[in-house]
């Protein structure tokens, strides 16, 4: 653990562990070990003692964020669904993860598969839902199945189903497998794959919480967030609530990669330096090879990048936290988002304009097609950066592409313009040297990459 002051508020590190608890624990995916280890403990406790009111006030009070990526309030969102007399309510929990960067909900399925079924009752409880949801990752098979195992088991030990611990309480619970495309994630377009539609996004409102699933209300939360109501019920949301700083309560988990020593996934304190995640031996482990630390993609390829000094440091000399407001700080001018967690640090070796094309070209493959600005945009950037990156690109070019990210941000029906216009828009905002590099030096800059020979 480690302690700092900042803004006068003092930040402990205490290694609190919520979501991975059990991590290392043999056989925890089995219903037998998790029940040993004190699993379905808060069931018990929602359901025998504790009206859905009170499960949702718990929730609220523990400042519990979204923790797909949009880090939007969890008991505000569960307080906006709609309760018209006689109209069934659904949860479903997104598991279409998909995000480059970002391979925490996998991890957490599939090693401790009954944490999130917890989850999931709990909630469906705090809901009202009977009928509730894991809509998975179509390529993730290997979950479906050890979701599927898990839900049996609880099915039969009387967790699931019809008078839940002699409650009264019925809960069905369901693995869809998803579409297998990255839009199907977008929460609306989920609904329509569930209906067993093509996954085209919605426009919104109407919120899921009022029209969701067969036009039902229905509630769409993460994986993560999901599995961290249980803790926030056995503990109180207070407790949830100590945990992190300002708005940014309790842990998050953090899947990092690129060229840092130690990749993996981390459950840390929201609060936690930037600078201490990526150097300190319990997290990242400092870049590897020794090498300097070029940017940093803090929350998933839809968020801007930002260089080594803004990642580390916010405009005013404060140490960036991993909190959604400190990494937020500045806007989009210096700041990025929290996004999914998912870490991708460069190293100085790294080309900004091949990851960027990268990025780019990923949007153009996922975009659905319905908006323009989205479909034929994403096209437009994915062309524009591949001449760049093999050295023929014009010095204009530059600029063009930052007025075709600037004309898809905002003008599309969901977050998949914005997601592919971010990272260029910042890439030439902080990196603009790169990209005129690239179009001075072809040759220099694909030997950088490739070696001379092959082009
Ligand atoms: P959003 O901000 O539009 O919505 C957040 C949530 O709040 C939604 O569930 C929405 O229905 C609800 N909401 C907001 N206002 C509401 C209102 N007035 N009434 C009722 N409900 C309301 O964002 P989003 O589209 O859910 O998520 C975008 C984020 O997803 C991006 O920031 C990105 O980081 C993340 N993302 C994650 C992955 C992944 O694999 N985890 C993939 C792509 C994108
Ligand atoms: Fe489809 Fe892109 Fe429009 Fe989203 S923004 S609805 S992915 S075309």
């Amino acid at each position: 653990g480690s302690e700092m002051k900042i803004r006068g508020q003092r930040i402990v590190n205490m290694g609190v562990k919520i979501l991975t608890q059990h991590s290392g624990v043999p056989g925890i995916d089995t219903f037998e070990v998790y029940r040993k280890q004190g699993g379905y403990a808060a069931v018990e406790k929602a359901l025998k003692s504790m009206s859905p009111e009170e499960v949702l006030e718990e929730v609220k009070k523990s400042g519990l964020r979204g923790r797909g990526g949009a880090g939007f309030p969890t008991g505000l969102k569960w307080s906006f669904l709609a309760k018209p007399e006689g109209v069934p309510r659904y949860l479903v929990c997104n598991a279409d993860e998909s995000e480059p960067g970002t391979f925490k909900d996998r991890e957490l399925m599939s090693r401790n598969p009954h944490s999130l079924i917890e989850g999931m009752i709990v909630s469906s409880y705090a809901l009202g839902a009977n009928t509730s949801y894991i809509y998975v990752r179509g390529e993730l098979f290997y979950v479906i199945r050890i979701l599927e195992k898990a839900i049996a088991e609880a099915y039969e030990k009387g967790l699931l189903g019809k008078n839940i611990l002699g409650t009264g309480y019925d809960l069905d619970l369901y693995v869809q497998p998803g579409g297998g495309a990255y839009i199907c994630g977008e929460e609306t377009a989920l609904i329509e794959s569930l209906e067993g539609k093509r996954g085209n996004p919605r426009i919104k409102p109407p919120f899921p919480a009022v029209s969701g699933v067969w036009g039902c209300p229905t509630v769409v939360n993460n994986v993560e967030t999901i599995a961290a109501t249980s803790w926030i019920i056995l503990n109180g949301g207070d407790e949830y609530a100590k945990i992190g700083i300002g708005r940014s309560t309790g842990t998050k988990l953090i899947s990092a990669c690129g060229n840092i020593n130690q990749p993996g996934i981390y459950e840390i304190e929201l609060g936690l330096p930037v600078e201490e995640f990526i150097y300190s031996d319990e997290y990242c482990g400092g870049i590897a090879g020794g090498k300097r630390l070029k940017a940093v993609v803090a929350g998933g390829s839809s968020v801007p990048v930002l260089p080594a000094n803004l990642i580390l440091k916010t405009i005013a000399g404060e140490p960036r936290l991993m909190t959604y407001e400190s990494l937020a700080d500045g806007g989009f001018a210096t700041g990025t988002m929290m996004g999914s967690g998912g870490f991708i640090a460069m190293d100085e070796d790294a080309c900004i304009v091949r990851n960027t094309w990268n990025f780019t070209r990923f949007y153009h493959h996922e975009s659905c097609g319905q908006c323009s600005p989205c479909r034929e945009g994403t096209g437009w950037m994915e062309k524009v950066l591949h001449r760049i990156e093999y050295g023929h690109g014009k010095m204009s070019d530059i600029d063009l592409l930052v007025d075709v990210a600037a004309k898809i941000e905002g003008n599309t029906i969901c977050p998949l313009g914005d997601a592919a216009a971010w990272p260029v828009g910042s890439a030439i905002r902080h990196f603009r040297e790169e990209f005129e590099w690239h179009v001075k030096e072809p040759r220099l800059s694909q030997q950088q990459n490739y070696g001379l020979a092959a082009y």
